[in-house]
């Protein structure tokens, strides 16, 4: 079993090189609260911390995690509602004016989804329940896509599921409306973890493009992207 001391000496160097100086910062946000810019909806996948590939100050980012970072659709017997409670939370208590939905390269969320394996134990349905909520991305990526890699595919996918979830975030009214006000804009993000570069959903190109790369030059994907992935809705 691995030792837990890394992240307890991570912790101390956290303290004596952060908060320690910065001591305004935290005392701000213990005084008043936390007053976020965005929301961001991400992957629980250990590669992709937001607060660290946004290089955020603590405050600045109301952050959900969840597996292939996916927002279920608006039904009225939401149970145990962990994801939609906290994009709530986000959305009316704290009034941000942001929500970012990221994925990422080589989401173990998304390729499971794409293998479609029938699952075997309990713990396989649940994963699989949750994962279903992209099914419909999934069906594009067959139909647009067919006899691509698994490669292919699974990246198509991740960016495919991307734009159900922001479709998927419109459907509760307290969002449409908001957005429909312009007191909020939706955003889709991908991490392209091979190339170190963000990328931007683009409703008026109708394509995801690059927003930022972490080199100088322009390092080639190593297959070249799908061209799919049409939105068929305008975010903001
Ligand atoms: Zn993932």
């Amino acid at each position: 079993m691995s030792d837990v001391k890394i992240f307890l000496k991570g912790f101390r160097r956290f303290h004596h090189h952060y908060f320690d100086k910065n001591p305004e910062l935290f005392e701000r946000l213990f005084a008043e609260g936390q007053r976020p810019r965005a929301l961001m909806i991400s992957c629980c996948d250990s590669r992709c911390d937001p607060g660290v590939l946004t290089d955020s100050e603590p405050g600045d980012l109301f952050v959900v995690r969840n597996v292939a970072n996916l927002v279920p659709p608006c039904v009225s017997s939401a149970s145990y509602a962990g994801t939609t409670s906290a994009i709530a939370f986000a959305i009316c208590n704290l009034e941000v004016s942001h929500v970012i939905v990221m994925g990422h390269a080589r989401c173990g969320g998304i390729r499971a989804l794409m293998d479609n394996r029938s699952p075997g134990c309990d713990e396989e349905k649940i994963i699989a329940k949750w994962l279903g909520i992209a099914e419909d991305a999934r069906q594009r990526v067959l139909k647009e896509l067919p006899g691509k890699s698994p490669e292919v595919q699974a990246r198509a996918c991740e960016l495919a599921s991307i734009l159900k979830s922001l479709e998927n975030l419109m459907s509760y009214p307290w969002i449409s409306r908001r957005v429909n006000e312009g007191k909020l804009a939706l955003h889709g993000w991908y991490f392209d973890m091979e190339n170190g570069a963000l990328m931007q959903y683009d409703s008026d190109a109708g394509e995801f493009c690059e927003m930022e790369q972490h080199h100088e030059g322009s390092p080639a994907h190593s297959e070249e992207p799908p061209k799919l992935l049409h939105g068929t809705q305008k975010m903001r």
